[in-house]
């Protein structure tokens, strides 16, 4: 499994058409289409994280790190804004 994204990370989030800032998941939602999601559409839309879920990518200086094996409490501190 990669553990860093390759290629250029999307811009925007496939949902909310919002700026990606930090964070974003390559993963399913729930009307089962998979998308490029930022963290708030991802708690709404998203199933999940994990194999055939979805992946999350974090923005680490240049390059952008797979955390969605992190324990959920960082998990959760994304999401509390
Ligand atoms: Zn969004």
């Amino acid at each position: 499994m990669p553990k860093f994204w390759t290629g250029e990370p999307p811009k925007r989030c496939g949902i909310c058409k919002g700026l990606i800032n930090g964070a974003f998941v390559d993963g399913a939602t729930s009307s089962g289409v998979w998308a490029y999601m930022c963290r708030v559409c991802h708690h709404l839309y998203g199933v999940g994280l994990g194999t055939g879920k979805g992946q999350m990518y974090t923005q680490s200086g240049r390059v952008w790190v797979r955390s969605d094996e992190l324990p959920t409490p960082s998990l959760s501190k994304w999401l509390v804004k």
